[in-house]
C-alpha cells in the first residue's frame, strides 16, 4: 500500500487556508493546518471591527475543507533536519511537505514611546484592545493614524466617518502606491469625511507621547489615541529556525515556492520571499501564492516538476468609510496606473472584493482545485523580467513591499 504523505501547513490566514483546502484533492495526502486562533480572522476588515462598522471573525467552517484537521497551537520551531514541528503546548508534528504560510503582524515601531502610547492594527488581538481604548475615548479625543498606506487611509476613514477627530499622518506621501490621479480621489474623500491629513516632507513621526506625536518638522498635534498602521513585519519563525531569509525574515525561496534550504519546505503568502522579490503583501497576492505552494507540493508528490510563480494580478481597492472607496487599478508589474473606480461604485466593489475572497476559500473547501487566479497567462515572462531588473539595480532590488502594505517604514 501506498504510503500517506503529511502536509503541515503553519498558518490559518489567506495564503494557509488557500493552500491546505487545495492540498485535499489528492488522495493519500493527509492535510494539519496550525493556527493559534480556532477562527478564521478576516483581516482586511480589522478596521471595521475597530470602527464598529463590522466584524472580522469568520467561522473555519465556512472556510476550510473538512478534509483538514484544523491544530490550535502555535509552531516554535521548525526542525527541518527532523522534519518536526514543535508546539507551544508542548507537542510536536512531523511531515513530509510543510508549508510556511505565517503572514505578517504589526511591525515593531522603533519610534521612541510608539510601544509605549500607539496602538498597532495589524491582528485580531490589536484590533480588541483598540476597540475599548477608543470606546472609553470621548467623542470629541484627537485621534492620530500613523502610517498612509492602504490599512491607514481605511482606518482613518472608518473612524472620521464614526464622528471622531481623526488626523492622518503620513510621515511622507499620502499612499504611496496610489496614481496621482487616484491619490487626489482619496485626498478629496479624506477632506469631505473632516480627516485632516499631514502629509510630505517633515510629517515622519520622530516620538509618541500619552497625549501627541511628534513630527520631524517640530510640530505635535495633540493625540488622545494613536493608532499605528506604519508597516508589518513577518514573525521570526523561520530565522529563528535557521532557515535561509530576507532582511525582514521572510522565508527565501526559488520561484516554485520552494525554501532555498529545503526542498521539503515550501512557503507562501506575506512571510515568503520568492527570488528575495517578494509580491506586495496583500491578501490579493496570499491567496494565489497559497494555491501555488499547494502546487508545488502537489507537483513533487507526483514526481512532477512544479511550475514558477506568475505575476499576481496588480490592483489595490481601499475602502474609504462604508459609502465610498477606490479601485487603483494597476500594471502586470504592479505599478498604479490612471485608471481608477471611485466613490460609491469604488465602495461597492470593495465590497464585492471582501465577501469574494471569503468565497474564493469556500470555493477551495468545496472543490480543491477550482480556485485558478494564480494560473492567469502571460505573468512568467513579465516576472522574469522583474526579476532580472532587479538584479541590475541591485542592491535597491531588495527594497520590499514596493508601495502596499509595506514592511516598516515603507507605509
Ligand atoms: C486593517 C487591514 C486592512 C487590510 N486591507 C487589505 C486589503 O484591502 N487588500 C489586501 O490585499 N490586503 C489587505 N490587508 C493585508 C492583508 O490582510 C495581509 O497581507 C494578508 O492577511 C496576508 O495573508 P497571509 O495568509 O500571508 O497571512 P495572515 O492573514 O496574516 O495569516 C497568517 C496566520 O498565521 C498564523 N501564525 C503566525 N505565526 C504562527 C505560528 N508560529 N504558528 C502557527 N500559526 C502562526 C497567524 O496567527 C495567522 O492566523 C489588510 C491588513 C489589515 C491589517
Amino acid at each position: 500500500m501506498a504510503k500517506n504523505t503529511e502536509v503541515v501547513v503553519i498558518g490559518g490566514g489567506y495564503a494557509g487556508v488557500m493552500a491546505a483546502n487545495r492540498l485535499t484533492r489528492r488522495d493519500g495526502v493527509s492535510v494539519t493546518l496550525v493556527n493559534p486562533r480556532p477562527c478564521f480572522v478576516h483581516r482586511i476588515r480589522l478596521h471595521q471591527l475597530v470602527g464598529g462598522t463590522g466584524g472580522a471573525v469568520v467561522d473555519y467552517r465556512e472556510v476550510l475543507g473538512e478534509g483538514v484537521r484544523l491544530v490550535v497551537d502555535t509552531v516554535t520551531r521548525i526542525d527541518a533536519a527532523g522534519r518536526r514541528l514543535a508546539l507551544a503546548s508542548g507537542g510536536a508534528v512531523g511531515y513530509d511537505y510543510l508549508i510556511y504560510a505565517a503572514g505578517s503582524a504589526s511591525a515593531v515601531p522603533r519610534v521612541p514611546g510608539a510601544a509605549e502610547f500607539a496602538h498597532p492594527l495589524a491582528s485580531l488581538e490589536d484590533a480588541q484592545r483598540l476597540r475599548p481604548v477608543l470606546e472609553a475615548a470621548p467623542a470629541t479625543a484627537a485621534v492620530t493614524v500613523v502610517g498612509a498606506g492602504p490599512t491607514g487611509i481605511e482606518t482613518a476613514a472608518e473612524l472620521a466617518q464614526t464622528g471622531r477627530a481623526v488626523t492622518l499622518v503620513c510621515g511622507g506621501t499620502l499612499g504611496p502606491y496610489l496614481h496621482p490621479r487616484g491619490r487626489r480621489s482619496v485626498a478629496g474623500r479624506l477632506a469631505g469625511l473632516g480627516v485632516r491629513v499631514l502629509d510630505g516632507p517633515g510629517t515622519k513621526v520622530t516620538a509618541v507621547t500619552r497625549d501627541a506625536v511628534r513630527l520631524g518638522d517640530g510640530r505635535a498635534p495633540a493625540s488622545e489615541v494613536t493608532v499605528w498602521t506604519a508597516g508589518f513585519g513577518v514573525p521570526d519563525l523561520a530565522a529563528r529556525s535557521g532557515l535561509s531569509t530576507d532582511a525582514v525574515g521572510r522565508l527565501l525561496t526559488d520561484e516554485t515556492l520552494t525554501s532555498v534550504d529545503d526542498v521539503r519546505i515550501v512557503a507562501a503568502g506575506d512571510s515568503a520571499a520568492p527570488s528575495d522579490l517578494p509580491l506586495r503583501m496583500s491578501c490579493q497576492a496570499a491567496m494565489p501564492l497559497g494555491a501555488r505552494a499547494a502546487d508545488t507540493v502537489l507537483s513533487r508528490i507526483a514526481g512532477e516538476r512544479p511550475s514558477p510563480l506568475r505575476s499576481v494580478f496588480g490592483a489595490q481597492c481601499i475602502s474609504l468609510g462604508r459609502s465610498d472607496g477606490i479601485f487603483q487599478f494597476a500594471n502586470r508589474s504592479d505599478v498604479a496606473v490612471w485608471f481608477t473606480i471611485d466613490g460609491r461604485p469604488g465602495a461597492k466593489l470593495k465590497e464585492i472584493v471582501c465577501k469574494g475572497v471569503l468565497g474564493h476559500l469556500a470555493g477551495e473547501a468545496a472543490t480543491p482545485g477550482s480556485y485558478a487566479l494564480h494560473r492567469i497567462p502571460g505573468g512568467v515572462k513579465r516576472r522574469q523580467l522583474l526579476l532580472e531588473a532587479g538584479r541590475r539595480a541591485a542592491p535597491a532590488a531588495a527594497a520590499p513591499g514596493r508601495g502596499g502594505h509595506a514592511p516598516e517604514g515603507g507605509s
